[in-house]
């Protein structure tokens, strides 16, 4: 049940910060405690045999499966683990494809073949379950295969124990998959591109060094939200229903001000902010940095960067802890990428970058970038990477939510273009001019080193960038703050892994033709053709700018404003392709995951149009209605005491104006839910979404206009919908 603007008010009056319960050992000394809920090496190490941890050790890391003896032996030890820290329960930890993680919980308790009462946990039990799989999207595919969905162990994941109120549950992350192995998550295509970008980047680490024999991914997100009060967004169905206010007069004040940035943290928040930062760190999660964001209510909070499977599952469990931590707060918080109109929208900067066992990161120009001709190909390699499928990046990020961002005048544009910084063009630009001679290669070389530190050198950021180089690092910003960073990341993966295969194959077609030419050589050609032909990507200007958006259609580069024209780059005979030759997914799979995608745009347009519908009769007609009413009964009043009619003309006025922005409203709505109706009777989800994107959104945003205009209108005490002001500054 929604409660009343007035109630929530009221209930605001009284909050305190909430007082975090004390750690033993006290919460500021974070190593004390780090991972302590986590079955890390600490704990295998104290719950496995040596033999057996050895074991998993391998296993994991050679990403080879595990014996049944050895998971018999792990379940045992998670077990008892588990047990130790008080858990009962377990439950397999999945990514659908929509919503954000789920859990099927299965108590360690059970009977044995006497009757007696006892704990149990096999390795099967750890290896594979099955949940209810018939309530998550499949997309088709287990219709057309096999009804059941299966989850299975990723033993590159640790487990770890949830506390949920007092329950404990021990969590394994698994993959989630139909009975003949078709994906239906993020994490199985994330693995499988990953092992495809190690397998290709692997040769051409070892023309650089010998001793590289793996290649990994690594992750670092960056992740925004808004924080309410927990009573005004219970006064707010639309904030219930869609995560996004549907309308709502913008505050007076509202970003302009610029006083937020790095400003002190209200106390109710810091608190908040503190206890989360707690309870991820118990889960290895390893957060450093929080700040205030530009919107009012905006924060942001950013970990370390680890592997990119463990640091996309720890988002996702990071998403489920900021809204289980809010609840003691009583705050509400809104991962929605758009929350309020007129103010900044969330995103989640996703920073990446691979490294080496030899425990270099091949994007950073290292200490020694006189020497380093791997930084420069795998820099240029990326650039040609994006280049070579920026539309399917673009796609990896659209869903109903995003759209508010991207192409919406607002960081960043979703025009994809790849930005370097000068020091970086210019380096890129002497390449492309000089002849690639063995000369060359010093001369660029020595180029290169001449650059201050780079990595440190952020003066020459650009904000607008939706692909921005940051030193020893390319960040993806395009990604929205609710989204699960598994799909850009996995499509970056292939495009790297697919442009490295090219580029191990142009480099030694120019060796067998300059039988002469040394491999440095070589490779320079090769760059700088890669230079030449992707130059159409690389944008260094401001991506808000209308000149960029006619200069970018010059180039030939897409601009999809909408999820429906976006998600298209998933099935082109590109993607599909590659998706096949990384074996990421199938053709049968991707068309799957299309449609799953298309499904759950389609879903959400729903629910908003017809909250937004049910806002309007429930509320916002309710209070033009009353102050109406009001002001007529003033009118009469004023008549019968002998007040000439022309004093009461600003009483008409008001009322007129209430009346027509009411019709006009009510007709938008009738139009609107007509065309849901048609919307829903097209002939495929591309069309159905199509219609909702360009029939229904549209009135949508008509009809706010008018109800935002009736808000400012009536008399604040028959407005029943916490204001914008109220939402964004009352903590
Ligand atoms: P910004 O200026 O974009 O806010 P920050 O310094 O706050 O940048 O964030 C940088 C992010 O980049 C952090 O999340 C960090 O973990 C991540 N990062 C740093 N180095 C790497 C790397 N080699 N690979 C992946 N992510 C990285
Ligand atoms: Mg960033």
């Amino acid at each position: 049940m929604s409660q009343s603007r007035f109630n929530a008010l009221d209930n605001i009056q009284n909050r305190s910060p909430y007082d975090i319960e004390p750690l033993d050992p006290p919460s500021h000394v974070i190593s004390s405690f780090y991972g302590c809920n986590v079955f890390n090496e600490k704990a295998m190490r104290k719950y496995l045999n040596e033999e057996s941890y050895l074991k998993v050790k391998a296993a994991i890391q050679s990403g080879s499966k595990l014996s049944r003896g050895v998971a018999e032996t792990v379940a045992t030890a998670m077990k008892k683990w588990a047990q130790d820290k008080g858990a009962s329960h377990y439950a397999h930890w999945f990514q659908p494809l929509t919503g954000r993680t789920a859990e099927k919980h299965d108590s360690f308790f059970t009977l044995d073949m006497k009757g007696n009462a006892i704990e149990e946990f096999k390795g099967d039990a750890l290896a594979q379950q099955e949940p209810d799989g018939s309530s998550f999207p499949g997309g088709g595919l287990r219709t057309t295969f096999e009804a059941r969905g299966y989850t299975a162990w990723d033993p590159s994941s640790p487990a770890f124990i949830l506390e949920v109120g007092d329950g404990m549950t021990l969590c394994i992350p698994t993959i989630f998959v139909t009975y003949s192995g078709e994906s239906l998550d993020y994490k199985l295509p994330l693995l499988k591109s990953q092992s495809y970008l190690e397998a290709a980047a692997i040769p051409i680490c070892k023309w650089f060094d010998k001793k590289v024999s793996k290649v990994g991914v690594t992750l670092g997100w960056e992740q925004e939200y808004f924080l309410v009060d927990e009573a005004l967004f219970n006064a707010r169905p639309d904030l219930m229903m869609c995560g996004r206010t549907l309308i709502g007069k913008t505050a007076p004040k509202g970003q302009q001000l610029d006083d937020h940035y790095f400003g002190s943290i209200p106390e109710r928040v810091y608190s908040y902010m503190r206890d989360l930062e707690t309870e991820c760190h118990k889960l290895g999660i390893p957060v450093r940095t929080r700040h205030n964001e530009v919107g009012p209510g905006q924060y942001e909070l950013a970990p370390m960067f680890e592997d990119v499977n463990v640091a996309v599952d720890h988002n996702q469990l990071l998403m489920d802890l900021m809204e289980r931590v809010a609840v003691r707060h009583k705050l509400k918080v809104l991962l929605h990428e758009k929350p309020f109109s007129g103010v900044n929208g969330s995103g989640k900067h996703n920073n990446w970058s691979m490294s080496t066992n030899t425990g270099v990161n091949l994007l950073s120009p290292g200490s020694d970038p006189g020497k380093n001709l791997r930084f420069l190909s795998f820099f240029v390699n990326t650039i040609m990477a994006v280049y070579s499928n920026a539309d399917l990046l673009r796609a990896t990020v659209a869903s109903f939510s995003n759209d508010h961002r991207l192409g919406a005048n607002e960081a960043p544009p979703a025009i994809v273009s790849v930005f370097i910084g000068d020091k970086m063009t210019n380096v890129l630009n002497a390449i492309e001019k000089g002849k690639a001679s063995k000369a060359d290669v010093k001369d660029i070389l020595n180029l290169l080193s001449k650059i201050p530190d780079l990595e440190k050198d952020n003066t020459d950021r650009n904000r607008t960038s939706p692909f921005a180089f940051t030193g020893n690092k390319f960040e993806v910003r395009m990604v929205g703050s609710n989204q699960n960073c598994a799909q850009p990341m996995t499509v970056l993966n292939m495009l790297m892994g697919q442009q490295l295969l090219n580029f191990e194959n142009d480099v030694t077609a120019v060796m067998k033709k300059n039988k002469k030419g040394s491999r440095d050589t070589a490779i320079l050609k090769v760059l700088k053709a890669y230079i030449k032909k992707s130059k159409a990507i690389r944008f260094e200007g401001d991506g808000y700018s209308e000149e960029w958006k006619k200069e970018a259609k010059k180039r030939g580069l897409s601009n999809n404003l909408n999820t429906p024209a976006a998600l298209e780059a998933y099935v082109s005979e590109d993607s599909k392709k590659l998706y096949a030759d990384s074996g990421v997914l199938t053709e049968v799979e991707l068309e799957a995951h299309y449609d799953v995608m298309l499904e759950n745009y389609i879903l959400n347009m729903d629910i908003e149009s017809q909250t937004l519908q049910e806002l309007c009769l429930n509320y916002v007609i309710p209070a033009g209605v009353a102050y109406q009413t009001r002001l007529a009964q003033n009118m009469a009043a004023m008549k019968t005491a002998g007040i000439p009619a022309k004093e009461c003309a600003m009483q008409k006025e008001l009322i007129l104006r209430i009346s027509k922005a009411m019709n006009s409203m009510n007709d938008l709505g009738k139009k609107m839910t007509k065309e849901r109706h048609t919307a829903h009777k097209a002939k495929s989800a591309a069309a159905c979404a199509k219609a909702f994107c360009n029939k229904v959104k549209p009135l949508m945003d008509k009809i706010r206009v008018h109800a935002d205009d009736i808000e400012m209108l009536v008399d604040d005490q028959d407005w029943q919908l916490p204001k914008y002001r109220e939402m964004m500054f009352l903590k």
